[in-house]
């Protein structure tokens, strides 16, 4: 059976509403380190319960290498061991090189003062020019390290959207222009809680109960 659709505009907007006011901001990352440091211990901690892991990664490496560029141009099976106390550490491994090479062969150093000089819609290109760098992970730097507003819902959020029966989809704009007028803290913690809910309670089979957007979810009216 087709999934119900909300009726009105004005649910969405309710849907956003709850979204933003139960957004929290993520932990902070060392503001005293460099960006390109910032950049990739947000890179490590994606998916960790213990976002301080990434911390004592960047550590390990940083004795092993003599700096980032020998990270950069290490083989797989030197750095990836590096990795392993995380989640997907093939994936980190291949993304923090992939990121390394992408600003090492604009000016053949690690400088990367243009990442904060580049307007944000150029700095989503430049991204999403890294092959290696899921969407997730573009969207995190963004919003977290680079307080740059993006969209916070990506596709795999779009099972949330259907159950909550929202009208919209990824490519509508008035969403799109309504969601980006809040800042990165906010659009990150939309994003938090997005990927908290897809997570622990809507993947699979929902478990509703407890889940922070039952009140306005159509899925969750029908199936009690
Ligand atoms: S209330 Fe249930 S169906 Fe709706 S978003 Fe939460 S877990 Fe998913």
């Amino acid at each position: 059976m087709p999934m119900k659709k909300r009726k009105s505009k004005k649910k969405d907007s309710q849907f956003l509403e709850i979204l933003a006011a139960k957004a929290r901001k993520s932990p902070a990352f060392d503001s005293k380190a460099s960006l390109l440091e910032q950049v990739l211990e947000n890179l490590l901690s994606e998916g960790e319960d213990r976002p301080e892991l990434a911390r004592s990664v960047m550590e390990g490496l940083m004795k092993d290498f003599v700096d980032w560029n020998e990270a950069r141009v290490s083989a797989a099976d030197r750095i990836v061991p590096h990795f392993s106390a995380l989640k997907d550490p093939e994936y980190k491994a291949k993304a923090v090189q992939a990121l390394l090479g992408k600003i090492f062969s604009r000016s053949g150093s690690l400088e990367h003062q243009f990442l904060i000089d580049m307007e944000t819609e150029a700095l989503e290109d430049y991204l999403a020019g890294i092959m290696e760098l899921r969407e997730d992970t573009r969207k995190n730097l963004m919003l977290r390290v680079m307080n740059r507003p993006t969209l916070p819902i990506t596709a795999r959020h779009e099972i949330i959207l259907e159950r909550v029966g929202t009208m919209f989809t990824l490519g509508d704009e008035q969403i799109k222009k309504t969601l980006l007028e809040h800042p990165p803290a906010v659009l990150d913690g939309i994003k938090n809680l997005l990927d908290t809910v897809l997570d622990k309670y809507c993947l699979d089979a929902p478990r509703c109960a407890r889940c922070p957007l039952k009140p306005v979810c159509v899925y969750s009216e029908d199936h009690g």
